[in-house]
């Protein structure tokens, strides 16, 4: 109906304008004198009917308009010709051609047979009113006879043609809007309606949410199985979310494997379990070699934000799902403050700038933002060493009219630019002051910070005086810097040095994760490095051995104090401690609160990880002298057979027999393997990967531990930290012993692999 009614409006206007003509005609034509509004009226009447065309909510209506049009249309066009000589000449157009022209416009045949009877029911009075003669009766037949048979072709002509065209019109539509494989709609439609979505007006401040996902290692299902195998997952996945997702969501496969589902007003925990429901589900989806798994992430909208850009923020999320380790549901950052400004409040710092209330809870400060009520919450930092609480971050918390908590997301999320800066300042005046009420004074306070409130400039001297004022010392604060939205690196640098001289302390939070890398720290140089959570989960590929206790020592080397925020279980504390860290805080060690824990508890808890390292550490020395002694006693043959004349190749054969052993060698005094080296029982075989390598005649090894710790205690059997192994890319420790033959430095030793979970790990030194 929609695609027919301009093309009705029009040509119905047409015949308003041809019926105006009609009139001025019959002025010109001889007969009784008529009045001439009457006819007006009805030319009145034809414009309102056909202005109300275009709003008619339904066919019905439509033909209800067509058939009142055609009905006064008949009764102007007889009121036009009474009184003329021969008015059924007069009347030949309207008879015959209004019909055979309003044939196509009518909408469907019904109304067409319904529109046609009106027509010439109109037209009986007008038959009665005259007198006939013989002549009139037989032109009447011929208009009916050539005018219903011209209509009905030309109705249905225009009908059957009109039907295929839209239908063909609405398949090819379909057709550009879906996805062959999965049905579900395409990018570009989906974006398009996506757009829709978010352009309807939305009641109570309800959110739109995205979830985002992606099938995780995919192309090694492809690879592997074929693309049949593939195509079917993605059916399967496809399947789970058309079952899952609420009526008025919209979901639509964006890529490859990327599949996207927009959800209207349901609320981020509703969203949040969704997208977990969903992913338990694809996690229940046979693969030939396990169970097919997929990545999510998860982003609510922001005032006025594009659909694009809501979803490149559930792609970040998505993309820390996949850094994170998949098969896991990632929502967007809470520190989504990145976009809240600063404002410049210096002159009035002692009196609330917000005009907010100020509320008293339980001794803490609340106040009130629009309909939310904000307060705040804090996590305690332990010291391993010290184990004692030795800072408290400060985190924001809202609550509802009813009292139900709300994300810091949500409350920073739909507030237009100007208001958050407000909330900004409002957050950081608010735990500045709880801070001084609740936090010890020897106890360092843990801010955060956005990156682009972090660089306005002044903000370092507006935080400084809030602090005073509010009895705090900014060499007791640190700033945690929150992941960087599109603030550079030079900014932040320069920033840093700025604060530091208002005697603020620094922090990179989140290092790990997101857009952090080693250069943004090396170029701030914070005090303090908070480890993302998911780093302290880091392994090493072939050996599964735990990164952390590596990247500490890095950043200590760098002069950075290192925190390991999100410690959940003992397991992560055990390996918190056994790994250097400085400061630990997590859910084991305290949830954020209204009030400071206390520490007690917890003191235990980090004893016993010192206990058990303690414990381990002598478990897995000796485990680690049990496995390695055959080979030291191998070593000390191998030396002894050659300070005794042995040909090499006697001397160290005995060796390469050994389970864990990849090669033996003995090297001289400039570290440079004498003869040549001989393939060991362990040899990998097959890795081609670090091909130009593996000929070793010209190297030189005497900057290698194994032979150096040799060299300095010459005549005892030695070994070295595991390492990775140039030759054959895999964890390996060395056994080596030092000799003099003929006066000249000589160490034999092997290499043997360190990569099984059996093997033990000295402890780190
Ligand atoms: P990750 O866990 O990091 O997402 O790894 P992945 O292998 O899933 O991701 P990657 O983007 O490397 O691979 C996606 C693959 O999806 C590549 C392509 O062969 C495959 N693919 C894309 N479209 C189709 C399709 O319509 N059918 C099938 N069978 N495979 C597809
Ligand atoms: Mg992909
Ligand atoms: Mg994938």
């Amino acid at each position: 109906m929609e695609q027919q009614k301009p093309l009705s409006t029009v040509t119905m206007a047409f015949t308003v304008v041809a019926f105006l003509i009609f009139v001025v005609a019959r002025a010109h034509v001889t007969g009784i004198e008529l009045p001439l509004w009457p006819r007006l009226m009805c030319a009145l009447a034809l414009s309102l009917l056909v202005a109300a065309i275009p709003r008619a909510p339904s066919t019905f209506v439509f033909g209800l308009i067509g058939a009142a049009y055609v009905v006064v249309l008949q009764i102007g066009v007889m009121i036009n010709v009474t009184g003329v000589e021969q008015p059924l000449y007069w009347m030949l157009p309207a008879g015959m051609v209004v019909p055979i022209c309003a044939a196509p416009l009518w909408l469907t045949p019904r109304h067409f047979v319904l529109g046609t009877i009106a027509f010439y029911l109109a037209g009986i009075p007008f038959v009665f009113a005259v007198p006939f003669t013989h002549d009139d009766w037989v032109l009447c037949a011929m208009w009916v006879a050539i005018g219903i048979p011209t209509a009905t072709t030309f109705h249905f002509g225009f009908y059957w043609f009109r039907l295929n065209h839209f239908l063909l019109e609405e398949k090819l539509t379909a057709q550009a809007a879906t996805d062959p494989l999965t049905q579900l709609l395409n990018r570009r439609a989906f974006l398009e309606q996506a757009e829709q979505m978010l352009a309807r007006p939305r009641i109570g401040g309800e959110i739109v949410s995205a979830i985002f996902l992606d099938v995780d290692r995919f192309k090694s299902l492809n690879d592997q199985y074929g693309h049949a195998r593939g195509d079917d997952a993605l059916m399967q996945v496809t399947q789970v979310i058309k079952d899952a997702i609420p009526p008025e969501a919209i979901a639509g496969r964006l890529g490859g494997e990327e599949f996207a589902v927009l959800v209207p007003a349901a609320g981020p925990h509703y969203v949040t379990e969704l997208a977990d429901s969903l992913r338990i589900r694809i996690a229940g989806i046979l693969r030939p070699d396990g169970f097919l798994t997929a990545s999510f992430g998860v982003a609510h909208r922001r005032d006025h934000e594009s659909a694009i850009s809501l979803l490149d923020r559930a792609d970040e999320a998505l993309l820390r799902a996949k850094h994170a380790g998949r098969n896991r549901v990632f929502v967007e950052r809470a520190c989504s403050v990145a976009r809240v400004r600063a404002t410049a409040i210096d002159e009035d710092i002692d009196t609330n700038p917000h005009g907010a209330n100020d509320l008293e809870a339980g001794g803490n400060t609340v106040r009130q933002w629009g309909a939310f009520e904000l307060s705040t919450h804090f996590q305690p930092l332990y010291s391993l060493s010290h184990q004692k609480q030795v800072g408290f971050e400060v985190l924001l918390r809202g609550h509802d009219h009813e009292g139900k908590p709300v994300e810091p997301g949500v409350l920073f999320a739909p507030q237009s630019n100007p208001d958050v800066t407000e909330l900004d300042s409002l957050t950081h005046h608010l735990h500045f002051d709880n801070a001084r009420r609740h936090v010890p004074r020897d106890a360092w306070l843990f801010v955060n910070v956005a990156p682009s409130t972090f660089i306005q400039a002044g903000y370092e001297q507006t935080l400084s005086n809030m602090a005073v004022a509010a009895g705090l010392n900014p060499g007791s604060i640190v700033l945690e810097i929150l992941e960087s939205d599109g603030v550079s690196v030079e900014e932040l640098a320069l920033a840093a040095w700025r604060y530091r001289g208002c005697g603020f302390l620094i922090a990179v939070d989140d290092f790990g994760a997101g857009h952090s890398n080693l250069d943004r720290l090396l170029r701030i140089q914070p005090d303090f490095v908070k480890l993302d959570g998911e780093l302290i989960r880091a392994k090493s590929r072939a050996s599964d051995q735990p990164l952390l206790s590596t990247i500490v020592a890095l950043l200590h080397r760098a002069d950075m104090l290192v925190v390991v925020e999100g410690i959940e279980t003992t397991e992560e504390l055990v390996l918190a401690v056994e790994s250097n860290v400085d400061f630990a805080q997590g859910f084991l060690l305290g949830r954020p609160s209204a009030s400071i824990p206390v520490p007690d508890a917890v003191m235990r808890r980090i004893d016993h990880a010192f206990d058990v390292i303690a414990e381990g550490r002598s478990a897995r020395a000796s485990r680690f002298d049990a496995q390695l002694s055959p080979y030291l006693a191998m070593v000390k043959a191998a030396a002894a057979a050659l300070s005794n004349g042995a040909a090499i190749g006697d001397a160290i054969a005995p060796m390469t027999a050994l389970a864990l052993c990849k090669r033996c060698f003995v090297l001289d005094h400039t570290g440079r393997i004498v003869g040549q080296e001989f393939v060991g029982h362990a040899a990998p075989n097959g890795d081609f990967r670090l091909g130009p390598l593996l000929a070793t005649q010209s190297a030189r090894w005497d900057h290698r531990p194994y032979y150096w710790k040799a060299v300095a205690n010459m005549g005892t059997a030695v070994f070295c930290q595991p390492y990775l192994s140039l030759t054959s890319g895999r964890a390996s420790v060395g056994v080596t012993m030092a000799l003099l033959r003929d006066g000249k430095v000589m160490v034999v030793g092997s290499e043997l692999d360190w990569t099984s979970p059996h093997l033990a790990w000295p402890a780190v030194e």
